[in-house]
């Protein structure tokens, strides 16, 4: 399910107007009744950069010849990073994008193609795969193999792919051990295990640098009522990858949290969710135009990743780059 984009290049979306609001929205942190699980106090909002500046960078380098494996590259964020790389690496680059939707898929390669900013010489292959399916990451592992070659000086891993898991109910109402171990398999489970398929697969060596993104979340590092399965796998995927940025100092890593965006999983958050306060929040910041677009938060993580000045390890917050 491979293809080759042969159209010409164009700038950098780095350098591409970003539409993202221009200040951290105070929701879902407080509420008229106070904050709601935020440790931020009331009047005491940081500043945020203008997200503007983006407009006024020099021209930005290229990622180089790269193999870029995205998770839940089929729509939301992972189809927007896809696009972006896509403009960003060098002719003779390789993009695996993985998701369940075959169709979806091959409408992102479709518009890839179709866009001016394939580039002659990049290949574009897809994995219709379930990550939560061991057999999966043996498929991404294989076809990641395949498309790479020794002329390649960078790998990139997006582990995006995520879910909501139910947030119709609370901590209390999870008694059934499969359900909580199904969502963390696909959620935890599976993003460090197809990181270190991906890591073995293509061993630290002279030319190579490897980095690997975790699509977090503020929700890793604050609790949300009725979001008990999110929030914790958002933690410990962090900390998994904060452990691995210690065990691998030559490797690149990064948790990003690319805001509230307007997704399908936001459609779910402001419909589902259990506790009436983030419900409520959810539904007002889509109302009042509170959510980013993926574009805008996709060209921040590009200039993250180009720049490349970020700790390895760190959290790091799309209000914040
Ligand atoms: P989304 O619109 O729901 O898209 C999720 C993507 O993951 C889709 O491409 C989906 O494709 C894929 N996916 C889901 N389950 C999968 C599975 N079992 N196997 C393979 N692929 C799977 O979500 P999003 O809003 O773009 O979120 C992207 C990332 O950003 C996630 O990690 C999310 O936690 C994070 N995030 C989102 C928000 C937000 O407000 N939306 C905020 C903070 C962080 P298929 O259905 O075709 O498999």
């Amino acid at each position: 399910m491979g293809g080759t984009i042969c159209s010409g290049s164009t700038r950098p979306a780095a350098n591409q107007r970003s539409s993202l609001p221009t200040e951290r929205p105070a929701l879902p942190y407080k509420t008229r009744r106070g904050r709601q699980g935020g440790s931020r106090p009331r009047n005491r909002r940081r500043r945020t950069a203008d997200p503007n500046r983006l407009l006024t960078m020099p021209p930005a380098a290229d990622l180089g010849r790269a193999l870029c494996v995205i998770t839940g590259a089929s729509r939301g964020f992972g189809r927007a990073v896809a696009l972006d790389l896509c403009r960003l690496v060098r002719p003779g680059s390789a993009l695996v994008l993985v998701a369940r939707s075959g169709a979806d898929l091959r409408a992102v390669r479709a518009q890839l193609t179709e866009s001016e900013a394939g580039r002659t010489g990049l290949k574009v292959e897809l994995v219709e795969a379930d990550v939560g399916k061991e057999e999966s990451l043996e498929k991404i592992e294989r076809k990641s193999r395949e498309v790479f070659n020794d002329e390649m000086e960078k790998i990139i891993v997006i582990n995006n792919a995520a879910s909501l898991g139910d947030v119709s109910k609370f901590v209390t109402g999870f008694t059934d051990l499969a359900e909580v171990d199904a969502y963390l398999s696909l959620n935890v489970s599976s993003a460090m295990c197809l990181t270190a398929r991906l890591l073995q697969a293509f061993p630290p060596r002279a030319g190579l640098r490897r980095c690997v993104i975790n699509v977090s979340s503020l929700c890793a590092l604050k609790p949300f009522r009725s979001w008990s399965l999110y929030c914790s796998g958002k933690a410990a995927r962090d900390m998994m990858f904060k452990v691995l940025a210690e065990e691998e100092p030559e490797l690149r890593v990064l948790s990003y949290s690319p805001g509230p965006l307007d997704t399908g999983m936001q459609v779910e958050a402001r419909t589902k969710t259990a506790d009436p306060s983030i419900k409520k929040t959810f539904s007002n910041m889509f109302a009042q135009g509170q959510l980013l677009t993926c574009e805008a938060s996709s060209a921040k993580l590009m200039k993250l990743l180009l720049e490349d000045k970020f700790t390895s390890g760190d959290h790091v917050d799309v209000f914040d780059v």
